[in-house]
């Protein structure tokens, strides 16, 4: 009788502490697309090496709660972008290429739906297209994630608050082989359409704002960090903007999904210096939602994680000194520019190309050869690529997102190699990811071992009062 009373008074207390555990009002979900470990660790190293004048606590890799997620999907070791997109958005396994359905094609109801149908507020961002996988999976349901104008359609059925992105793949229907205007079903369900940095003050009185970049240097993205300033938005003013137009409208709280999505872009390219850039303006971004925090500590919850690590990246590599991330700074151009201005030098010179003139590119784009010291036999690997590339037998190199020239390759791998970081993959590669925490209910993802990502979404959908 005394166990039965004990064990009683056991679950009543419990029972109490779930219902007593915080329940947060504002809650940030941050993906870092292909944000492994290796990423955040490097994004660590690099500050340490530059000198970091901002106090403990404000990067997110010094928030409380810290995990471990799994990422492989239903089909394979190795996830897609819309699989593990799912997993993090819906709860489930699905196969690689699938969006907001499981492996079997059930359709599943996401995180922000639920967070939406909770009356709060909500809002998906990227600095990618808002079509993209990890974005779509938060309001779409698709079979397969090239569907683009269905999932853009989607979005605009979807009855949140605030979409933001870069842009559309296919707003007309043109690839899907139907005739359509996406921007017309977004009017017609109530969307302002806000264009670039008119954005950073949105109109308080539009009942939805679907807010896209201008014309930024690719439509894909809103812009490379490390190409500097084209005048495209920028995730953490994103987020900013986003806060204000939520906080003020949803006295209940709200839902924001902000994903760094070219940090991906990054890794698929094996780009150093372009991945730090991104690396640092998702710190940014997520800092925006920490200022939000300190102001509401008790009622606010910041978790950050990845879909999947993308590169194979590593600090150290065979052969090298070891981390000189400093050397990262000496980039002024993503890969992709790298690749494009040489191409044009190398047209412009012909194939009388002086070795003198590639040099003096290299070094005045990349610090190589002036700030970082090469070796001499390392300058003769690459005036041998040169001439591979004049005498047409140095290929192309394709990845995901860019076609680099053979020369720009070997340029950066060098590049990488004296900035002490090793890669192993064009594409993603089965590696675990970092779960980061702060706030109100970060405590509920202590103690979860080694999380498949699946369960973040069912602990968020435990918070919903
Ligand atoms: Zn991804």
């Amino acid at each position: 009788m005394k166990t039965i009373r004990y064990s009683f008074v056991a679950t009543f207390i419990l029972l109490c502490a779930v219902a007593w555990a915080a329940t947060p009002k504002y809650i940030f979900y941050f993906i870092g697309d292909g944000m492994g470990l290796g990423q955040v660790q490097a994004l660590r190293t690099y500050f340490k090496a530059t000198g970091d004048t901002l106090a403990p606590t404000m990067h997110f890799y010094d928030f409380p709660v810290a995990g471990i997620v799994s990422t492989y999907s239903a089909d394979s070791d190795i996830t897609d972008s819309a699989a593990a997109g799912t997993a993090l958005a819906c709860g489930s396994k699905t196969r690689n290429g699938m969006i907001g359905m499981d492996a079997d094609t059930v359709a599943l109801t996401s995180i922000a739906k639920k967070m939406k149908a909770s009356g709060r507020g909500v809002a998906i961002m990227s600095s990618v297209c808002i079509d993209d996988a990890t974005p779509a999976s938060f309001y779409a349901t698709v079979p397969s994630r090239h569907q683009y104008h269905s999932i853009a359609s989607q979005g605009a059925a979807s009855g949140f608050d605030l979409l933001a992105g870069a842009y559309f793949r296919d707003p007309y229907g043109v690839r899907a082989h139907t005739q359509g205007n996406v921007f017309a079903e977004y009017q017609a369900s109530g969307y302002t359409v806000v264009r670039g940095r008119d954005g950073y003050t949105l109109p308080q009185d539009a009942s939805r704002v679907l807010w896209l970049d201008n014309d930024s240097t690719t439509e894909n993205t809103i812009g490379y960090v490390v190409d500097g300033d084209n005048g495209d938005m920028s995730l953490p003013c994103m987020v900013r903007a986003g806060i204000e137009y939520l906080y003020k409208r949803y006295p209940r709280g709200f839902f924001m999904m902000a994903e760094g999505g070219a940090i991906d872009h990054m890794g698929h390219s094996n780009d150093p210096s372009g991945l730090m850039g991104e690396m640092c303006e998702f710190d940014a971004a997520v800092r925006e939602a920490y200022e939000f925090y300190k102001r509401h500590p008790r009622e606010t919850l910041i978790i950050i994680t990845a879909d999947h690590e993308t590169g194979g990246l590593s600090l150290g590599v065979e052969g090298s000194k070891g981390p000189a991330l400093n050397n990262l700074q000496c980039a002024h151009v993503s890969k992709a520019q790298f690749s494009n201005a040489l191409r044009d030098l190398l047209k412009s010179q012909g194939s009388k190309v002086e070795w003198s003139v590639v040099r003096q590119f290299i070094e005045n784009t990349l610090g190589l050869g002036s700030t970082i010291t090469i070796t001499p036999g390392e300058e003769g690997a690459l005036m041998i690529a040169l001439q591979d590339v004049v005498d047409s037998r140095g290929k192309d190199v394709k990845t995901l997102y860019a076609n680099f020239d053979y020369l720009t390759n070997l340029i950066y791998i060098l590049y990488s190699h004296k900035c002490g970081l090793g890669w192993t993959t064009y594409s993603h590669s089965g590696n675990p990811v970092p779960f980061f925490a702060i706030g109100a209910g970060a405590e509920r993802f202590e103690n979860q071992g080694w999380m498949e990502n699946t369960a973040i979404p069912h602990i968020l959908g435990g918070m919903i009062k």
